[in-house]
Formats: structure tokens, C-alpha cells, sequence
């Protein structure tokens, strides 16, 4: 078998490069060890869009990608009407202030970027988030502390960011946009599991399969989720990344929402708490999802391999995240059984991700993910068409980096901001949040 191009992995950011890559012209295949698109981390995903980055070209590809989800059907060119189409569920996000976020840090890229917030004091937000406890509690303690009992030290505000919101179906928004390819004319490989990658003259050649066959390509692009680090591995591309990628074990747990968190016509809002190291949602059937934004006083779970992680919530995640979402909300009630899922985030030691080439020519990444990208998948595709059409064709993005104009909101966006060899992002909350 030959192609143009092959991605390595079905998930909602290796499908969207597949799209843009064949509308480019290119013939491509999709190679994935499962069984179907969107079923790798993108199926565990709380799929929420905001715009709070820490870094300006971050937040832009997060703006300009929610009016892509907001466009969505349209973007996926000849989608069938009767077919299922993720929705973006606009709630608004209600970011609450916390010394490792400031709002002064993120604020002044969102007036530069045109993208509109409201400023909440404690009585604001108290009006406008139903049942929430408006109380300063920073930093996040573990439950066997005792100074977590202890009352708050003060008060918090917030902003709100209106446009903000969740995917309400991940997997579905993966299948989307396989669809979409395929309809291009890219073909998809499941349970086809990379074992090697070919090299001639110094370039790639193609992939080799577990089961021995083969495939010939001079274009291959990494886009494994959190195996995109072994996947380097097997090609021998890691010696001029300055950023290091692992995989890191993560739950969110599925409880039934405090009363009038949700109400009758609209599901709750993201509530990002990094005050007491939580996110919450709404999720349809009144219930509320609750994350965790890596509070520095729990333990991260780092996994060596991403197929070893344990595919269950656990009673002592789910007390520390649901005991934190209870002192936020005082009338959550925390049912006995855990209910929840766990997935693995692909976490860079900046939690930026890594749109980029590599040393291998031919060789492409989109990885680092770090638990923060599915929001940024119709721009992640775009990125990696740019990036690959430009280098085949013989520019040097290391020295002279590509920028990418905004097809909504005219934002540049300078993809230096996400290379390989980038100097580490220290403006990084060192969080989920980037
Ligand atoms: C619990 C959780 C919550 C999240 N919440 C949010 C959120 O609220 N908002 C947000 O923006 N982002 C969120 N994210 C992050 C987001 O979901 C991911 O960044 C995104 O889904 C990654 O998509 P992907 O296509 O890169 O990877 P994946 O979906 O992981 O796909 C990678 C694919 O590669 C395949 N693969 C790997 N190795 C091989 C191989 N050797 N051969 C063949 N195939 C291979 C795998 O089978 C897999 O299907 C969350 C992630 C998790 C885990």
C-alpha cells in the first residue's frame, strides 16, 4: 500500500489532519491500533472550550477554534443532514481568581483579541452561579490535612466568558470529521498497530505494522495521543526537542448536579476552580462533571505506558475531587459508588502542545496535547497541512516559523509558539490549563 501521507492516530486532532491534509490534495491513510475514530483520549474528553491560555497565540487558536465548532456541520463539507452532529453547548466558563491564573495576566490578551468577558465580585458571582460558596480557600490542601476543614480566608471574584462552553458528544465530534475525510477520499486502517518507521536517505519511507505488513509513505504524522512519545521513540526524533511529553493518568467523576446548578433549558456552566484545584460542568440528566487542575499538593499519576493505566475512577480520587467540589457547592451530595471515567492526558513539560516537523524529514508531530487540546482540533489540522505543505515543499519552518491567519477572527497566530525546540513556555500555570 502507498500514500501521500499517513497519520498515526484516529482521535479528533489526527482526524481533523487527515481532513486538511487531503482537501490539500493529498492522499492519505489513517493508521489506529483501535477499532475506530475518537475511541484514544479523545473519547474520555470533558471537551470544553475557553479561551484562557497563557500565552497570546494560545488563546487566539482557541478563539478562532470555538467559531469552528460553532460553524460546525458547515466545516465538515457535504455532511448528510439527517446524520448526528456534535454541538457546541454555549454556557459560558466562570474562571475563579487564583494566584496560579491571574486574571490580569489573561485579560489583556482577551481585550487584544476582541473576545468579550464580565468582571464578577463575591456577590456577582454568588447571583449568578446558584449554590456556589464564594469563599477564598487558596492553596488546595489534601483532605487529610487538616487545615482543609478550616473556614475561608476571604472572598473571590471571577470573570465570566460567555462564549465559552462545552462539545457536548467527543467521540461523535472525531467521527465528524472521519466522516469528512473519508468523504475527501482518505482512507482509515483500524487495528493496525505501528510497530516501526522506515527511513531512506535520510528520510521516512514508511511505517511497518505489528502484524508485519507495510505501507510506504514519504509524509507520516504523529498524532498518537498519549503514545505520541513512544511513537518518537520508534522513529529516533527525540534529540532536539527541548520540551519532554509523558503520559499522566486523570479522572473525572459524573454526579448528580447540586440543585439549580443545571436549569430546565440550559446545562450549568464550566466553573474552573484552581482555589481549591477543581473544574466542574454541567452534563446532561442534571448531573455535574468534576476534573481536577493538578492541585500541587496530590500526587500526579505518571504512567510509563499509557496501556497500563488503570481504566477505573478510585475511591481516593474521587473523595479528594468530589469533597473539593462539595465545599464549593455546600448542597452537592457525593453518592457512595464512584462513577466516572479515567483517561490519559499527553502532558508537555509546559503543558503547550507541539504542532511542529522534527529532525526525521518527512516526520511530523501533533502531541503534548496536555489534556487541553480537543478544543483546538480544527485549527490543530490546519496547522499541520500548513506546516507540512510548506516544508515539503522546501521552507524551513525552524529558522523562519509559519504564521496562520484566522479564518474567522483574523487572529496571527505564530506556530513558533508550539515547536518542538521552543524555549519552555514559563508563563504556563504549570496546569491542565496551559
Ligand atoms: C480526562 C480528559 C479530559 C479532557 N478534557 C478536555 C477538555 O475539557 N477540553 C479540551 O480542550 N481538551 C480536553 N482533553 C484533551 C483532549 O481530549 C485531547 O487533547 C485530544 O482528545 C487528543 O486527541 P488526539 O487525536 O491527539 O489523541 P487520541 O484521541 O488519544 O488519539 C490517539 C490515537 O492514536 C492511536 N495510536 C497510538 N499509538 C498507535 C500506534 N502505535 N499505532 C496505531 N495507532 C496508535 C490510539 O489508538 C488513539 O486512538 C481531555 C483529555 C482527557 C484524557
Amino acid at each position: 500500500m502507498t500514500a501521500d501521507a499517513v497519520v498515526v492516530g484516529a482521535g479528533v486532532i489526527g482526524a481533523s489532519v487527515a481532513l486538511e491534509l487531503a482537501k490539500a490534495g493529498r492522499r492519505v491513510v489513517v493508521v489506529d491500533k483501535l477499532g475506530g475514530p475518537g475511541l484514544g483520549s479523545t473519547s474520555a474528553s470533558s471537551s470544553v472550550v475557553r479561551f484562557n491560555y497563557s500565552t497570546l497565540d494560545g488563546v487566539a487558536t482557541a478563539w478562532e477554534s470555538m467559531h469552528h465548532w460553532t460553524d460546525w456541520a458547515n466545516q465538515l463539507d457535504g455532511h448528510p443532514e439527517e446524520a448526528p452532529v456534535a454541538r457546541l453547548l454555549r454556557t459560558g466558563l466562570v474562571m475563579l481568581d487564583a494566584p496560579v491564573a491571574p486574571k490580569d495576566r489573561v485579560l489583556p490578551m482577551f481585550d487584544q483579541l476582541g473576545i468579550p468577558y464580565e468582571v464578577w465580585d463575591a456577590a456577582e458571582l454568588a447571583a449568578r452561579v446558584p449554590g456556589i460558596d464564594t469563599g477564598r480557600y487558596w492553596p488546595p490542601k489534601r483532605l487529610d490535612d487538616e487545615a482543609f476543614w478550616a473556614g475561608p480566608t476571604g472572598q473571590l471574584g471571577a470573570f465570566f466568558s460567555p462564549d465559552a462552553g462545552y462539545v457536548d458528544d467527543p467521540q461523535l465530534a472525531a467521527l465528524n470529521l472521519a466522516d469528512a475525510a473519508r468523504r475527501k477520499g482518505v482512507t482509515f486502517l483500524f487495528r493496525h498497530e505501528v510497530s516501526a518507521v522506515r527511513r531512506a536517505n535520510g528520510k521516512v519511507a514508511g511505517l511497518e505494522f505489528a502484524d508485519g505488513q507495510r505501507i510506504d509513505t514519504g509524509v507520516v504524522v504523529n498524532v498518537a495521543g498519549p503514545w505520541s512519545s513512544a511513537m518518537n521513540r520508534i522513529a529516533g526524533v527525540c534529540e532536539d526537542f527541548t520540551i519532554s511529553v509523558r503520559p499522566m493518568r486523570q479522572e473525572v467523576h459524573q454526579v448528580p448536579a447540586p440543585p439549580g446548578f443545571n436549569s430546565e433549558d440550559r446545562l450549568g456552566p464550566v466553573v474552573a476552580d484552581l482555589d481549591l484545584g477543581i473544574y466542574v460542568r454541567g452534563a446532561p440528566g442534571d448531573a455535574m462533571l468534576v476534573g481536577g487542575t493538578e492541585p500541587e499538593c496530590e500526587p500526579l499519576q505518571w504512567l510509563d505506558d499509557p496501556d497500563d493505566v488503570y481504566p477505573y475512577p478510585t475511591a481516593a480520587v474521587y473523595e479528594a475531587q468530589l469533597t473539593r467540589a462539595a465545599r464549593r457547592f455546600p448542597k452537592l451530595t457525593i453518592p457512595g459508588t464512584p462513577r466516572g471515567i479515567a483517561g490519559v492526558y499527553d502532558v508537555a513539560s509546559d503543558w503547550t502542545p507541539i504542532y511542529d516537523r522534527t529532525s526525521l524529514d518527512g516526520f511530523y508531530v501533533a502531541m503534548g496535547t496536555s489534556g487541553n487540546q480537543f478544543k483546538n482540533a480544527p485549527l490543530a489540522g490546519r496547522f499541520m497541512a500548513a506546516i507540512v505543505g510548506a516544508v515539503e515543499d522546501g521552507h524551513d519552518h525552524d529558522s523562519e516559523p509559519l504564521r496562520y491567519v484566522g479564518e474567522y477572527t483574523g487572529a496571527a497566530i505564530n506556530l513558533a509558539a508550539f515547536s518542538r525546540k521552543r524555549p519552555v513556555n514559563t508563563a504556563s500555570t504549570g496546569t491542565v490549563m496551559g
